[in-house]
């Protein structure tokens, strides 16, 4: 019997990768790494992709995992992601084909992007960065511009910010989970999430324009899809108070980049935290980068954290690998809907 074919597109750790060789797989490495996920073209991707039982790795930014990938090879029964987020990949078309896509929602992973969201508002917010630079550059003891916006409700009447959710799945509830004890006024736009959620979590539930006009933070926490690509734009950002920061730790088309810039550049909002861009890695010639300390970025890392990030993740995927090319359903399929005919294709025909 011939080797099965795995082709890791962003190779996660040697240590999965031993495991799968260990297993009897024939490997194929993709060029992506962590820290360049760009990766290989469409086409050499395709050519990869021939006769290959699995495709599996973390995020690929250069290329889609698209139907003429998924065709190259009528033997393909698995793209895993060893990360949360599918949204390389053309899910619906896999579906189509009858190919389990899987994932890793690990909260190792995810739990890590609250905190980070968490740390980059009160950058904003707190001045931190600026009150370090100002005194380490010997400007003087203390200034009236260093002075920093108080977040919670207080005794002596003041309200407290109001916090804008976009998105109540896992992160944007954790979110709003450590935002609770701070006594702000948390509303969220989901239209998918269930009444119970908000109930549960304390949550009101608003419309996306109503969360955009009261919120004093505008905090991303979607899924990257057709409806949500670009759903802060031109408009969004017009209906924002002038004193509101906009965070976008989900995925970086969720914002019309162009459209941001213009607004910070002329004061139509305060200030904004991304860890996701548009184009990653971000080009340096991204205005982005060149901008004073309203606007905070990070590499994409919102959820690397020592001893967690992907790496549970990476152990999850390979899993999912393991048990599909042995016929088995994989645990963490991320297309259900798949699997009547996934298991009339591939369930107990074992390759290892
Ligand atoms: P999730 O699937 O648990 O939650 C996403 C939520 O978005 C769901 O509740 C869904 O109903 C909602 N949603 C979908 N379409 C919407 C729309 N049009 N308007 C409003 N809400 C909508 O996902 P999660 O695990 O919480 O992840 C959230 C985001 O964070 C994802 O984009 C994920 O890829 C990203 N993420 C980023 C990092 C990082 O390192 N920066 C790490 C992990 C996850």
């Amino acid at each position: 019997m011939d080797k099965p074919k795995v082709v890791v597109f962003a190779p996660g750790s040697q240590a999965s990768l031993d495991e799968m060789e260990a297993a009897g797989c024939e490997l194929v490495l993709g060029s992506a790494t962590w820290s360049d996920p760009t990766g290989d073209s469409q086409e050499d991707f395709v050519k990869m992709a021939a006769h290959a039982d699995v495709l599996v790795g973390t995020s690929i930014k250069g290329t889609r995992i698209n139907k003429d990938t998924m065709m190259a090879s009528e033997n393909l029964r698995i793209i895993a992601k060893y990360t949360v987020g599918v949204d390389e990949i053309d899910v619906e078309e896999a579906t189509e084909l009858g190919i389990v896509v899987t994932h890793a929602p690990t909260e190792a992973n995810w739990g890590g992007v609250v905190e980070s969201t968490m740390t980059m508002m009160l950058t904003l917010l707190k001045k931190t960065r600026e009150r370090d630079a100002y005194l380490k550059a010997g400007k003087g003891w203390r200034a009236e511009e260093l002075t920093g916006y108080y977040i919670g409700q207080r005794e002596d009447g003041y309200e407290g910010m109001t916090i804008g959710i976009v998105g109540l799945g896992r992160i944007g509830s954790r979110y709003s989970e450590f935002m609770k004890p701070w006594k702000v006024r948390l509303v969220a736009y989901d239209p998918y999430a269930p009444d119970e959620r908000f109930e549960e979590l304390g949550v009101e539930r608003v419309d996306y324009d109503t969360l955009l006009k009261e919120s004093d933070v505008v905090s991303f926490h979607v899924i990257l899809t057709k409806e949500t690509r670009h759903m802060f734009s031109e408009r969004e950002l017009g209906l924002m108070k002038p004193s509101a920061v906009v965070i976008n730790t989900s995925r970086g088309p969720v914002i019309d980049e162009k459209a941001l810039i213009k607004a910070l550049q002329t004061d139509q909002i305060a200030g904004a935290a991304m860890d996701v861009f548009e184009h990653e890695p971000v080009e340096l010639d991204n205005p982005l980068l060149k901008m004073d300390d309203r606007v905070f970025i990070t590499p994409h890392m919102a959820a690397n954290n020592y001893g967690a990030g992907i790496g549970p993740g990476i152990v999850w995927g390979t899993a999912d690998v393991l048990r599909a090319l042995r016929g088995e359903v994989p645990e963490h399929v991320f297309n259900p809907e798949v699997l009547p005919r996934w298991k009339e294709r591939f369930e107990g025909r074992s390759l290892i």
